[in-house]
């Protein structure tokens, strides 16, 4: 059984949403499925990229995948540019796409509206084929990755069905692999909002790299309610029970258990703890991120490696795309 799953270089820092809703499961994921992981820059310049900051930030993510126990000698962990199958299939794919059905993309909706109509990019539009690419090309069965992805991957499903059905089984369809209770991570400041490297408030994201002491600070000024118990209830006590989730997901005990633990004590005494669960895992954390990217020219090596192995399974898919289409083969 296959997986597959990407992040976007497109911030200095993983967040914690990125953690939790789907990275935790991609190292999860390799003690029982074949692995594919990539950082996708492919996708990051669907909005505007300093070269220069890009080019960093796509290592700093791999470094980051790494530290998070991301092995590389179980999974393929590569850079999706040094495999241009994705895109070759993007293509093929594209003409199988109706321009009304990806215009229907919530994602793009809300990221357009942001940068105006007029300035946002066709490769914005068409990213989530794009996606369907990265997934459909490794014949992946299962995709780690947040609530916000469930539209792109249902997309992926029915251009992998249709593509079944016009010209024969080719794709394996895939299904989302969304952990329930940590799909979705909160804005701090508005516990409405997913958390987002792009979107959110500076105070209301949490970034792996960060200063510690910054994003303990950032925990204990979080958006409450003016309520005092601490209890689980996503409609009336948004921001307590995102912090609720983030540290039951980081010190792996049950909401109810944290729930009993606070009876009588208030959100104070919660934040101060969920400030201190998150410094315990961040400090060693970064310790390891700065120890992969103290030997660059080691973990270029290891994305090498990885593109390699991956190209041998996209090139598989691929061939067998262009001969159903009709290319003529290449003498
Ligand atoms: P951007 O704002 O640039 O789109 P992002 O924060 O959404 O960045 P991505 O690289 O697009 O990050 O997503 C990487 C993975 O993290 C995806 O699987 C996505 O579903 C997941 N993810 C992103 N934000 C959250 C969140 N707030 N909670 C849970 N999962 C999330
Ligand atoms: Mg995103």
């Amino acid at each position: 059984m296959r997986v597959l799953s990407g992040i976007q270089p497109t911030a200095d820092s993983f967040h914690l949403g990125n953690y939790l809703g789907a990275l935790r499961q991609w190292v999860l994921l390799q003690d029982t499925h074949e692995t594919y992981y990539m950082v996708v820059d492919l996708h990051a310049i669907t909005v505007e990229q300093d070269p220069k900051v890009l080019r960093r930030r796509t290592r700093v993510s791999a470094a980051q995948l790494l530290a998070l126990g991301v092995d590389p000698d179980r999974s393929a962990l590569f850079v999706q540019s040094h495999v241009p199958e994705h895109a070759q299939l993007s293509w093929v794919l594209e003409c199988q796409t109706g321009f009304g059905e990806a215009g229907r993309m919530t994602q793009f909706k809300d990221k357009a509206a942001k940068q105006g109509t007029d300035h946002a990019s066709v490769g914005l539009f068409t990213y989530p084929i794009l996606q369907a690419a990265d997934i459909l090309i490794y014949q992946a069965n299962a995709v780690p990755v947040g609530e916000d992805q469930r539209q792109h991957l249902e997309l992926s499903r029915n251009l992998a069905q249709r593509f079944n059905r016009r010209y024969g089984k080719t794709f394996t369809v895939p299904e989302p692999y969304i952990v329930k209770d940590t799909a979705k991570i909160y804005d701090l400041q508005e516990p409405t909002a997913k958390m987002s490297k792009s979107a959110s408030s500076p105070n209301g994201l949490i970034e792996l790299l960060d200063d510690p002491k910054r994003s303990a600070k950032k925990i204990r000024s979080a958006v409450t309610d003016t309520g005092r118990e601490v209890v689980f209830d996503p409609e009336q006590k948004a921001g307590v029970s995102n912090l609720l989730t983030i540290h039951s997901a980081l010190s792996g005990r049950s909401i109810s258990e944290l729930e009993n633990a606070y009876e009588g004590k208030g959100y104070g005494d919660l934040k101060k703890d969920v400030a201190e669960v998150l410094v315990e895992f961040v400090t060693p954390f970064q310790e390891r991120v700065k120890s992969y990217l103290d030997d660059i020219a080691e973990l270029d090596k290891v994305l090498a490696r990885g593109a390699e192995r991956a190209r041998v399974a996209a090139a598989e898919t691929l061939s067998v795309v262009y001969d159903r289409i009709g290319f003529l083969p290449p003498a």
